[in-house]
């Protein structure tokens, strides 16, 4: 018999798998493909994972290294996760061993047992009593034995302190042969009871048609998009649908946008359910990442909530999927694997056989498409559950009115309004910092930042100019560096002046600002949010932060201070953004019984998608937005990917994308492949950022195939590229920011 040989995919950029010979004793029938292996790589040793086994390799006998360890008895991945990852490595053109590394939790990259952890368990020891005559004149121990003999599967380790047990005293008794200890794994208490801790609310008739139509369809792919304006009660439908996949022995995936949405979700999920969830998002450590994971893998979690990453959970027995807020960009991943949650969600449900649900106020034009094309069921839920009112909008030119601090007089008008009414204004302004830029008023000298092609924005607070690119920071000079005169200007706003700014023209209410800055220290975002539900007037000035999730039923005016930005981006995916942002803010305003009225303040007050927007909706915009991105020939009728370099030399990432172009125009011809245009290499947006210079290449075809079967044949030749190691390159599939 020859020796096997084991093909790998090891935590490298390479687009290939790696040959070993099995170690020696290990006979070929106990190695199975997701199997983890410790193997020498260069000087190193990596952890990877298997692939195939096979009898032949390309590389000479003689260079053949031998797998030093195998890792696992079974492979820790179940084959559909497996299968996922290949598709993953396949379609985002990434190299495998990295998409494991991404799809892996950390621990069993390292290399960790994929075992839930040993705890230790204290118990009655054989044949002890509670009312041993030795405990007579020891309290403190007879009652210790007392709670531990009130646990007959024993007490953990870990929740000594909880139930007011000291350590010291099980000491003695163990000494003394009353209790044992044990060490096993911790495996949670098996469901039982009902699955619900409330009553479920009663839904009304759109509600109900969402529901039944997925419930009809639970056992089986099909991708439904739930489009429901904000506070219509696509929360309830989620949560009813799960209660279905929970009475019939399934679990439930959620996704839930990065935005700390985490803890209020998780809540009201533990309010309703009497079920375990494993929570996955970026605030648990390793050790807890690890343990939800292995418990949705071996079906001790029936509901698993996180973020974008925790789409890799493996499920033993899936039910359902949910994207929330399925167009919020945090789903695509902007470094390593570029991978989009979402769209692989879509996948996995297929692969898995699933029902998958898409959730949004102001759903993606990609699912929007998906659902016009009749790959998605559409969902519709056109109005507020409870009653509360749609908010009014109004568009405030701003053309020809002075701005104070980012504020117009009628805008003043109206908070004042609000305010004097015994209600609350939510001022959003995507900015932070006290202004943009710092300007000198005699030589037109700007705070511009050392390392990128940006300015500074200036940190009142803090007395410090910091780039929002690249981190640098510098205390702001008193004089102009150029011209040595002192009428150094700030220009423009952000949330710190605009909450100066409030503070004095309403001396007499609270202002609070809630952006990165100001939540950066723990528990302060909870205090926030716990001086505005008191409910008394007052004026929150936020950024996006205060745009996802909350529920203010005290706001009733919300302020927009600048839409602009999303109207004249070069970038074309601006719009949605921002129609997806106002709507998303606006859906704070009037969500009890007080109607609620918005106001953006505009320069392009007569702009057709702005219009669309605020007196049809998101649909009348989306529609519009559609047969615009048509007409151009864009997303979602084009299909993008786009190449990206940076060097530290001038000129270095473009001559890359210059040798990568020539490479792909060659494939083109020679594969005879027809609909894929290259559009560059250009000079990235911001060319210079973090001390590099950037540049892309953008591919454009109207259909996948041709596009995808250049990329296959391409990547490989990049790799091969001279340059390919002194340039930092990635190839983005789908991008979202060009
Ligand atoms: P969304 O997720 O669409 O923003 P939610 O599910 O959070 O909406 O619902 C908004 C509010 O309406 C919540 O307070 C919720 O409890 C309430 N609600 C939802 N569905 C109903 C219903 N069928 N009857 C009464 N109240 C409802
Ligand atoms: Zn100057
Ligand atoms: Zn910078």
């Amino acid at each position: 018999m020859p020796i096997p040989i084991l093909r790998l995919a090891l935590p490298s950029p390479l687009r290939r798998l790696f040959d070993y010979r099995a170690p020696d004793s290990v006979p070929r029938t106990a190695l199975q493909p997701g199997m983890r292996l410790r193997v020498p790589f260069g000087r190193r040793e990596v952890i990877g994972v298997l692939v195939e086994i096979t009898d032949q390799s390309d590389v000479p006998e003689a260079k053949l290294k031998t797998a030093l360890e195998v890792l696992d008895i079974q492979p820790p991945l179940p084959a559909a996760l497996f299968k996922l990852c290949l598709w993953t490595a396949q379609y985002y053109q990434h190299s495998l061993g990295d998409t494991f590394s991404w799809a892996l939790p950390t621990l069993l990259r390292q290399g960790e047992p994929a075992e839930a952890r040993q705890e230790r368990f204290w118990h009655l020891a054989e044949g002890a009593r509670v009312d041993d005559p030795r405990l007579a004149r020891a309290p403190r121990q007879r009652e210790a034995l007392k709670t531990i003999a009130q646990h007959p599967h024993g007490v953990a380790h870990a929740l000594l302190a909880k139930l007011q047990l000291s350590k010291d005293s099980l000491d003695l008794l163990r000494q003394k042969g009353l209790l044992r200890m044990e060490v096993r794994r911790y495996a949670p208490a098996e469901h039982h009871g009902s699955w619900l801790l409330q009553p479920e609310l009663t839904l009304n008739p759109q509600q109900r048609l969402a529901v039944e139509a997925v419930r009809a369809g639970l056992g089986g792919y099909q991708a439904f998009l739930l489009a429901g304006v904000t506070g219509s009660g696509k929360t309830e439908v989620y949560l009813q649908l799960i209660h279905q996949v929970l009475a019939a022995g399934r679990q439930a995936l959620v996704l839930i946008p990065e935005i700390n949405l985490g803890p209020q979700t998780l809540a009201r999920f533990e309010r309703r359910f009497n079920a375990r969830i494993a929570l996955l998002h970026s605030n648990v450590n390793d050790r807890e990442r690890l343990d939800a994971w292995l418990a949705a893998r071996d079906g001790e979690a029936d509901i698993i909530i996180g973020t974008r990453s925790a789409l890799f959970t493996p499920m033993k027995n899936p039910g359902l999927i949910i994207i929330d807020e399925e167009h919020d960009a945090s789903y695509k991943q902007q470094e390593g694997l570029r991978y989009h949650a979402r769209d692989l969600a879509v996948v996995r449900a297929r692969q898995e056989n699933l029902p998958i649900v898409l959730g949004s106020a102001t759903p993606s034009l990609e699912s929007l498409h998906n659902a016009h094309s009749g790959r998605y069921a559409l969902l519709k839920l056109t109005e507020r559950a409870g009653g509360a009112q749609p908010p009014q909008f109004h568009r405030l030119d701003v053309r020809s009115r002075p701005l104070d601090s980012g504020i117009s007089g009628p805008l003043q008008q109206a908070m004042a309004q609000t305010l004097a009414a015994g209600q609350q204004v939510l001022v959003f302004l995507n900015r932070r910092g006290f202004a943009p830029t710092l300007l000198c008023h005699d030589c037109g000298w700007l705070s511009q930042c050392p390392r990128c092609d940006a300015r500074m924005t200036l940190h009142q607070r803090h007395n410090e100019l910091r780039c929002h690119h690249c981190g640098h920071c510098e205390r702001p000079p008193s004089n102009c560096p150029s011209c040595r005169h002192v009428d150094l200007r700030p220009v423009g706003a952000g949330t710190e002046r605009a909450e100066e700014r409030l503070a004095v023209l309403f001396p007499d209410y609270p202002v609070l600002r809630i952006d990165r800055d100001s939540t950066a220290r723990k528990g302060a975002m909870d205090q926030l949010l716990g001086t505005i539900n008191r409910g008394e007037p007052c004026l929150l000035v936020g950024t996006q932060m205060l745009a996802k999730g909350h529920h203010f039923p005290r706001v009733t005016l919300v302020a927009i201070l600048d839409a602009d930005g999303g109207l004249f981006s070069a970038d074309f995916r601006a719009s949605e953004r921002m129609a997806q942002l106002i709507l998303q803010v606006a859906g704070r305003a009037g969500r009890a019984e007080e109607p609620g009225q918005v106001i953006i303040q505009t320069h392009l007050a007569d702009h057709p998608l702005l219009v669309q927007l605020t007196e049809q909706g998101y649909f009348a915009f989306a529609e519009q937005a559609l047969s615009e991105r048509r007409a151009a020939g864009l997303p979602p009728f084009s299909h993008l990917a786009l190449l990206r370099a940076e060097a530290h030399k001038p000129g270095q990432a473009e001559a890359f994308l210059d040798d990568a172009c020539a490479e792909a125009e060659g494939l083109l011809g020679a594969l005879l492949l027809g609909g894929v245009e290259l559009l560059g290499p250009v000079p990235a947006p911001m060319e210079r950022r973090a001390g590099r210079f950037r540049a892309q290449l953008l591919l454009q075809a109207s259909a996948r195939a041709p596009l995808h079967r250049l990329m296959a044949a391409w990547l490989p030749l990049l790799e091969q590229l001279p340059d390919s190691r002194t340039v930092r390159w990635s190839l983005d599939v789908d991008p979202i920011d060009l």
